[in-house]
């Protein structure tokens, strides 16, 4: 069961989910001042128009990183250990998501990252992911 509050913030974040599932990474822009509404909410600015929902060009650096040795669900056991990451994009949102095929050990921050698209095991979902620029 859903409470009604937690059906309105899932409706929040479609047109997300719904960018991953076409391979892009798309995040809601206000459409009175343009400034970047992430997570989708009310602008900073103190706008009243709705927000758009636009493509980010998928480039970023990391921000912060950690890498997550114990699964905080059943199931994430099969994931571990992976890297949980701040991505901040060249846009300026900063984005929470997994960093894939590098090693945990030489990540850094500031490492220049590009998104890419992984399917979520048995959600029907696509995920964004981030992935060195270069090989590390
Ligand atoms: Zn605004």
């Amino acid at each position: 069961v859903t409470r009604p509050d937690e059906e309105r913030a899932s409706a929040e974040f479609t047109p997300f989910w719904d960018a991953a599932l076409q391979g892009k990474l798309r995040l809601p822009v206000c459409s009175q001042c343009g400034a970047w509404r992430w997570l989708p909410g009310t602008c900073r600015n103190n706008c009243v128009a709705p927000a758009e929902w636009a493509e980010c060009s998928g480039r970023g650096i990391v921000y912060a990183h950690t890498t997550v040795r114990r699964a905080p669900t059943a199931a994430f056991e099969a994931a571990v250990p992976y890297v949980l990451a701040l991505i901040e994009l060249e846009e300026g949102p900063r984005l929470l998501a997994h960093v894939v095929r590098c090693d945990p050990m030489v990540l850094s921050i500031g490492l220049p990252v590009r998104v890419s698209f992984e399917a979520v095991e048995s959600s029907g979902l696509v995920a964004p992911v981030f992935v060195p620029e270069v090989d590390i």
